[in-house]
């Protein structure tokens, strides 16, 4: 077993009641695993905690605390053998996916792992996820960022939440999960990333305007055209199925055009947790092509928004940004 870094940024996890509901707080947490004795025992990694200063409810997540996880990631890559980031669980898939991005020809395990009810209530599943995590970080037989949680290992760009309540909270479910654990770990073989052979290294994020759209019936997309034009670097339209949209007024495909011209990236993903966007298919998608729209095939909602964060911060161009939308680059889509 290598020895690990715990990077602790917050969460359910690590919270306590306070009489505004659960908070985390300084140093409980620090505190509380010293009693854990399972956490000292033989068949376990050596680690070191490193403590996020302020700790965070995941929903205030974004740009700059993926950096800063980042840059701790990278700061540390020789000191250890692999990475267990403690993290809410509202917004882990969209962290897995970014970091999945931000760090390039990773060779070490990095895992995601959080818990619905925190460590110091009765029915905690937070001793479970954290050890067992702890192990696959220690193990080092993943070379990717993956979340594990209820027993599942998996990969960080195809993570979706879920469950709003349950303790198997997250699923995966355009592709297999990397591992299972019952009362042995087995791992998927055939769905672990091949190990890089590049030199890893760290892309930070840049702060590029990103906005979902969620297509519904009865959307009047007029009412998107500020923001669609001007506002933003990419959008991702969640459309219906495979990729449809309403034809019934004609004014998104302008908007799309526009959106185009002004160097906006706009990528098809579905509705439909299951299955993949195919541009053409039908009447009602074959235009979004036709309007400079790119197809986010089966890429969850939470990798589709890290990858654009990810292109736009690396500065290329919106036609380079649109062919590598549609290019996989993490695992994160199947063609
Ligand atoms: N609101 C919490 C968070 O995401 C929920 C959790 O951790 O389960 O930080």
């Amino acid at each position: 077993m290598k020895k690990i870094c715990i990077i602790y940024t917050g969460g359910t996890i690590g919270m306590v009641p306070t009489s505004n509901g659960f908070a985390p707080e300084k140093g409980y947490f620090a505190g509380a695993l010293n009693g854990i004795d399972e956490l000292s025992s033989d068949g376990m990694p050596r680690w070191d905690l490193i403590e996020f200063e302020p700790l965070l409810d995941s929903s205030n997540i974004a740009v700059s605390q993926w950096n800063q996880i980042g840059c701790t990631i990278r700061d540390n890559y020789d000191n250890y053998g692999g990475f267990v980031v403690l993290h809410g669980t509202d917004t882990m898939a969209y962290t897995a996916s970014a970091l999945s991005f931000m760090l390039e020809d990773l060779d070490k395990p990095v895992i995601l792992t959080g818990s619905q009810i925190p460590l110091c209530m009765l029915r905690s599943d937070a001793r479970d996820n954290l050890i067992t995590s702890m192990l696959i970080a220690g193990a080092g037989r993943v070379h990717e960022v993956c979340l594990y949680f209820g027993g599942r290992l998996i990969r960080g760009s195809r993570a979706t939440k879920a469950s709003a309540d349950g303790l198997i909270a997250f699923d995966s479910p355009n592709y297999p999960f990397l591992a299972e654990a019952g009362i042995d770990i087995r791992y998927n073989k055939n769905a672990l990333a091949k190990r890089s052979r590049g030199r890893f290294c760290l892309t930070e994020f840049h702060q590029a305007s990103i906005g979902v759209i969620k297509v519904f019936p009865g959307i009047q997309f007029r009412l998107f055209e500020p923001i669609m034009t001007e506002g933003l670097n990419g959008i991702v339209l969640e459309t219906f199925g495979t990729g449809n949209i309403p034809n019934y007024d004609d004014a998104l495909l302008p908007l799309i055009r526009r959106a185009f011209e002004n160097g906006t990236v706009v990528t098809v993903c579905s509705q439909c947790q299951q299955g993949t966007v195919k541009l053409g298919a039908y009447e009602t998608s074959s235009a979004l092509t036709a309007a400079g729209a790119v197809s986010g095939y089966d890429m969850t909602t939470e990798a589709a928004v890290a990858k654009l964060y990810y292109l736009f911060s690396r500065g290329l161009e919106a036609d380079k940004i649109k062919d590598m939308m549609e290019t996989d680059m993490r695992g994160e889509l199947t063609l």
